[in-house]
């Protein structure tokens, strides 16, 4: 029924000279959603709209699905594009438009024409009024309501003639690729998928980096992260995941330093490694599913603790979310299912039974001395023998 979509952005209208970046961006962004969906599509961009066109045959819901979640786009507008001609043309072309999408006529209605063509004979209000009167004549069942139509009817007269009535919701934000790249520290579980997602929504590009504890932590533990790495990769496009192997360093610091310092000391050590990999891509900050009070690991002090050994920011886009929040966006984004397998990761394996909540940063500076002599050789294994896998 539909060949064609009106794509409408919102945000990046706004944004005056670099509106064309955005645009480039975001018609990049389509392509590569669309790429995997059969069919072959033009993408156009004409004064502030994007249409995406199919040129024959296509898998609508999927061209659908694709477009739901490509950061930037406010809304899908599946429409007819006709050729434009004279008013009775106009007039017989938005009659088989309501039939074929309204089988069921009991509807209130009002037609939003908007007019770039100057040179059509009519202007906007006089198009409203004769195309009403003629689908009243048409279909008299159907009925006019100026302030709360079921029916929004759009006729955009331009080279051609845009029909449309149907705003499916995009996922808003702004294209991947517009606000520069972080390095996003991604486990398995239900947060930091989460956080990846929220990150890139706002246009920036991602990459991970997954430590796992080989043979506590399994093959499958691992390969539940490049899952959620790939579910997450639907909307921010490709990620390079850095898979970086932690055993060492983690029974390292189980067997010098005291036990209930243990996750935040292997915090320090995380971020500073995801650092490494983070500058190395020039990526502008790191990214964690953190969020206040979670657990012993994310009071203010723990916090405050892991992040010391940062320079970069660290962005925490949950930080003030609650589980339930969180759980709900990931059901959204469909990881949610992935990140409740049961596989461990390394965090729970080494875990005190009575983790300090309100760490020092003197005192866990000082039980990090005990890791002088090899840490610093342990870190540089750690990222020479990182994988690298680019999923998408
Ligand atoms: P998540 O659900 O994201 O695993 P969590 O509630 O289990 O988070 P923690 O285990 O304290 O919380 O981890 C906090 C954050 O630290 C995670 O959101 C993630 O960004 C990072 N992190 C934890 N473990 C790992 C890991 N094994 N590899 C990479 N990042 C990790
Ligand atoms: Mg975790």
């Amino acid at each position: 029924m539909f060949r064609s979509f009106l794509i409408k952005y919102g945000e990046i209208a706004i944004k005056g000279k670099n509106r064309h970046v955005f645009e480039g961006a975001l018609i990049r962004n389509i392509e590569h959603a669309l790429s995997p969906v059969e069919g072959e599509f033009e993408i156009s961009a004409e004064r502030g709209r994007i249409y995406v066109a199919a040129a024959g045959d296509f898998d609508y819901d999927g061209a659908v699905l694709a477009l739901t979640r490509v950061f930037g786009i406010v809304s899908i507008c599946p429409m007819r594009q006709v050729d434009a001609g004279d008013m009775e043309q106009l007039v017989s072309d938005v009659l088989t438009y309501v039939d074929a999408v309204y089988p069921d006529k009991r509807k209130s209605f009002k037609v939003f024409t908007k007019r770039a063509d100057k040179s059509f004979p009519l202007d906007s209000q006089e198009i409203n009024a004769e195309l009403g009167g003629r689908i009243l004549d048409a279909y008299p069942e159907m009925r006019v309501d100026v302030h709360q139509p079921e029916i929004r009817l759009h006729v955009e007269i331009r080279n051609r003639v845009n029909i449309y009535s149907k705003e499916i919701p995009g996922p808003g934000g702004m294209p991947v690729g517009t606000a520069g790249k972080a390095m996003l520290l991604l486990s398995g579980g239900i947060d930091s998928p989460v956080a990846g997602y929220m990150i890139s929504k706002r246009g920036v590009t991602i990459e991970a980096v997954y430590f796992h504890a080989p043979p506590y932590t399994s093959e499958r533990a691992k390969q539940k992260v490049v899952d959620l790495a790939r579910i997450v990769s639907r909307y921010s496009g490709p990620i390079r995941l850095y898979v970086v192997n932690f055993t060492d360093i983690q029974l390292y610091i189980y067997d010098k330093c005291p036990h209930d310092e243990l996750t935040i000391i292997m915090r320090r050590y995380m971020m500073k490694i995801a650092e490494y990999f983070a500058k190395a891509d020039d990526c502008q900050g790191l990214v964690t599913g953190e969020s206040i009070g979670q657990v012993a690991s994310q009071t203010m002090k723990s916090l405050m603790a892991t992040n010391e050994v940062c320079t970069l920011p660290v962005y925490r886009p949950l930080i003030a979310f609650d589980k339930n929040d969180i759980i709900a966006i990931s059901e959204k984004i469909d990881t949610y299912e992935t990140s409740i397998q049961p596989y461990e990761d390394c965090c729970t394996i080494f875990v005190a039974k009575h983790p300090v909540t309100k760490p020092n940063v003197n005192i866990i500076r000082r039980s990090e001395r005990n890791l002088s002599e090899k840490i610093d050789e342990m870190m540089e294994k750690a990222i020479q023998t990182a994988e690298i896998i680019e999923v998408s």
